[in-house]
Parts: structure tokens; sequence; C-alpha cells
């Protein structure tokens, strides 16, 4: 595909901001370059505005080369990044499935860009042919979720292939959940697609939502564009150490995961036994979709007994439906406490 021709001609045009650290690699110079304090404190000199280090470690486990990692200040300065470079504010739109994650829509919203939305089936699963005959010149950016948020499950391979196929677009598969999916993901894709972006997170399956760390995966073009359009110094010093030292501990993650779907497993077993539970979705994901026989009553005596859920009842086909996060053992065995005293 010609990405090119998909790209705002202003963003193509665009002569980026040229910080002191650009050209070279850090070592042991006298920077008297970039008006930092000069005094060693852990944070007194700029990032690196590429995070070569922990880009390096990603391609090492990814086995994806740095030239083809983005790093975003969470998923979501990808999400908006790549609004910004593809879609024409006040013309152009984007596509994503009905019911997903809620943030491809404000992206879109903030920035003046239209979103059109294929309803998911009611056990929400995607026809790509929905999605392929709305198609028109101005939808530049098609959001795949998968594993999906809110619903937990996976689409099928064959469809999300036959979509970066023949989507005349860019197809942005957020993979925020696929550590804890039984899918491969598709990062062997991209080889052969350069309109796939693919989307991770360490918020999720690496346990650091609160370092904001989102990646992105493209053909060096697409980096090259949402290397253009970043702040330059978006990742900041101490969520590079953080994630690289996490990232150099993988077991941990693997550990953690295999943790949380066996905790999965045993909640799914006890909820479908509640008299007050309709229907346990299948999820792939560290979460599950529940359709109770009055939800709001439940998440309001839950919030009253301390605990938190996700009350999805107004999104498409997810009536009377919480959205529950895995929790420790301990948190999960009080929310099922919780849950039977409610019958
Ligand atoms: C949680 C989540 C993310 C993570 O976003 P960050 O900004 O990286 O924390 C991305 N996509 C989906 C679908 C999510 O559910």
């Amino acid at each position: 595909m010609e990405i090119n021709k998909l790209v705002r001609k202003n963003i193509l045009a665009l002569k980026p901001y040229s910080s002191a650290r650009d050209e070279f690699e850090r070592v042991d110079e006298i920077l008297l370059d970039a008006n930092e304090n000069p005094y060693e404190s852990e944070v007194n000199r700029y990032p690196d505005p590429y995070q070569r280090t922990l880009k390096k470690a990603i391609s090492k486990i990814k086995g994806v080369n740095s030239a083809n990692i983005f790093l975003g200040n969470g998923s979501d300065e990808a999400i908006d990044i790549l609004l910004r470079i593809f879609c024409e504010p006040g013309k152009d739109e984007i596509i994503i499935p009905d019911p997903t994650y809620g943030m491809y829509q404000v992206s879109a919203a903030i920035n003046n860009v239209n979103t059109i939305k294929i309803p998911l089936s009611k056990n929400f699963e995607l026809d790509p042919e929905d999605v392929l005959s709305v198609h028109s010149e101005t939808t530049k950016l098609l959001f795949i979720c998968s594993p999906n948020n809110p619903s937990g499950n996976s689409f099928k391979k064959e469809d999300i292939v036959k979509l970066i196929e023949n989507f005349d677009g860019m197809v942005v598969l957020d993979e925020a959940y696929c550590d804890f999916s039984e899918q491969d993901s598709m990062l062997k894709e991209l080889s052969g697609h350069n309109n796939l972006i693919i989307l991770q997170t360490m918020s999720k399956a690496w346990g650091m939502a609160g370092l904001r760390l989102g990646m992105a995966f493209a053909s060096t073009e697409i980096i090259k564009l949402m290397n253009k359009v970043k702040p330059p110094y978006n990742i900041n010093t101490l969520s590079q150490k953080m994630a690289l030292k996490a990232l150099g501990n993988i077991d941990q993650m693997r550990k953690s995961v295999t943790e949380l779907l066996k905790q999965r497993n045993l909640l799914n077993g006890t909820l479908n036994e509640l008299p007050i539970i309709n229907k346990v979705f299948p999820s792939d994901a560290n979460f599950l979709l529940v359709r109770f026989s009055d939800a709001q009553s439940v998440y309001k005596q839950l919030i009253k007994k301390g605990i938190v859920v996700r009350d999805r009842t107004t999104v498409l086909h997810g009536e009377n439906c919480l959205r529950l996060t895995i929790g420790t053992s301990e948190e999960n065995q009080t929310l099922i406490k919780a849950l039977n005293s409610i019958i």
C-alpha cells in the first residue's frame, strides 16, 4: 500500500523539532547543549528521545527490529499520534467495532475526527465484511482490539488477516491483552503488510500501568512518521529505567500471567454457579464480562462493600453486564463472598 497517500499533507511536509540529543547516543561527553543543570540527580539530564536502550530490550523479546518500534506515553499517546498523522480534522473518519475500547472514539473526537461504529454480534463476534462494506476514501484508520475490551474474546485470526489485506487504509490492531491470550500475537504479519500497526502495552500483563508505556510496531515508514509527530522527550527517564528492569525479568511477567489465568478460570467456574448470574462471556484476557439478572443493583451493593467493578450496562449488547478484572486470589474470594451475600 502507498502509505504517503493516506498521510495528511501537513505531516508529510513537517520538519520535526530537532532535539539536542537527536544525533548521538549519549556517552560521557561534556553536555553543554541543552541548558540542563549539570549537578547529578537521577534525572538532571533529558531522556533519550528515541529510547534506544529500551527498544533494544523490547526488540529482543518481541523479535522486531528497533526501527519498527515506537514507544508512547501509554498506548493512548500512540492512538492520538496515529489519528494526527492520518486523519484530517473535520474531514476523515475512523472505523471501530462496537463495543470496544473507549479511547479510540474519544481520541478521534478530540481531533475532530468522526467515528463509524460497526456493531458486533450479540456474542461480540466480528464480521469482516461489515467493516469492508462501509469503507470510503475518507476512512483512514480501522481500530481492531483483540482480545477485545470489554467483551474479552479474541477475533479470528483469518478475519483479522482478511481485514489487513482488504481494508484500503491503516489497520491498528490493539493487542493490549495478547499475553493473556491463547492466540499468538500478529507481530509476524508486520513484514508482509505495511498498513498494519500493532499496539501493545506495559499496563496489563507486565503490571506497570502507572509507568505509562505503550508500544507500537509497524513499518519503518510509519515509525518515522510517529517519531516526527511525538513530543521529543515523551518517555521520561524513570519510566525508561523501570521498564528496562522489568523486561529483564520476563519470567516474573509469565508467572503472574499464569496465576491470573488460573484465577480467571476459578472465578469463571464459581460465577457460573451463582443464581444472580445469567452468563459469563468467554474471555481471552485478564477480565470477565458477566451478565447479571440486575447489574445495577449488584454494582451498587458491591460499591457499598468497597468493591469496584466496571459497569458496562450501557454499551451495545452489554445489557446487565459488569466487567470484572481478575484480582489476587484473596480479592477474588472477597468478591465471591460479596456476590453470595447479595443472593
Ligand atoms: C488497557 C488498555 C490499553 C492500555 O493503554 P495504556 O495507555 O497503554 O495504559 C490499550 N488498549 C486497550 C484495549 C486496553 O484495554
